[in-house]
């Protein structure tokens, strides 16, 4: 079982990445996805998940068939936001690389500050410090943030800050996020592929010009929103297989995150 779990992550790893096959470690998958749901948090102004059941039950002529559709804004649940959601003419979801979607995970943990301040920004100093603990960021890692804000879903007062809804409650929105220094930081000075973290937007709640965001967008980082099992991985040593729904045009999109994991 083991070894075919292996076999999987390898071709897999090997194919899609292209240029950097897979080292041959033994590991596991971790899937760093919330399902949807009518329970998924989408931002307070945007439509939310729905599931509608077309058909569940016996046919006409005797078998099982069910079938449903789905709605919901592109930005909710887990999902990336593609660089043209916050800079003009730049890549739709439908036109990041893969390339940019598969790598070496690096993961940042601040949750011991972030849990403490529901505004806490992620700074250069935060990162700094990880790399004094585990080495220097290599160019090409996917930066995943892990605020601890994960254990708070789907409960959205404690994960936004607010269950509220509509253009008032963007104002009462309070969760971690990235310093816009620290992503000028990590796409100028680390030149990283993706960036990714465990609350609803890489700016932080009380954020109004979402700098962060547009910094990123300006550099072509694909971010990823909402991530969940961050705590399942080591700081170093993981690889990211991060699949958005292919929208063509899309600004952002539902995303598939998992991650292989080395160990026994
Ligand atoms: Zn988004």
């Amino acid at each position: 079982m083991r070894m075919s779990h292996i076999a999987l992550g390898l071709t897999l790893l090997s194919g899609c990445a292209g240029r950097q096959p897979a080292p041959l470690v033994p590991g596991r998958w971790v899937d760093l996805t919330h399902a949807f749901s009518g329970q998924t948090i989408y931002w307070p102004t945007a439509e939310p998940f729905r599931l509608e059941k077309v058909f569940e039950g016996t046919t006409a002529k005797g078998f099982h068939y069910a079938a449903n559709r789905f709605s919901a804004a592109e930005h909710g649940g887990t999902h990336m936001d593609a660089p043209i959601h916050f800079a003009e003419e730049a890549a739709t979801v439908d036109r990041v690389v893969l390339d940019q979607l598969i790598g070496p995970a690096v993961v940042v943990d601040v949750s011991s500050k972030a849990l403490a301040n529901r505004d806490y920004r992620v700074g250069v100093a935060d990162l700094v410090d990880f790399e004094r603990a585990h080495g220097s960021i290599p160019v090409n890692s996917i930066v995943l943030l892990r605020t601890g804000y994960e254990r708070f879903w789907p409960d959205p007062v404690k994960y936004l800050g607010t269950a509220e809804r509509g253009e008032e409650a963007v104002a009462k929105l309070h969760f971690p996020g990235l310093a816009p220094e620290a992503a000028e930081w990590l796409a100028r000075q680390r030149r990283i592929r993706a960036v990714g973290l465990d609350t609803a937007s890489i700016d932080y709640g009380q954020s109004t010009l979402f700098e962060s965001h547009r910094i990123l967008a300006r550099h072509n980082i694909p971010i990823f929103e909402n991530v969940a099992g961050l705590g399942e991985l080591p700081a170093i040593g993981a690889t990211i297989v991060a699949l958005p729904m292919k929208i063509e045009g899309g600004s952002g999109a539902p995303l598939r995150i998992v991650a292989w994991t080395p160990g026994r």
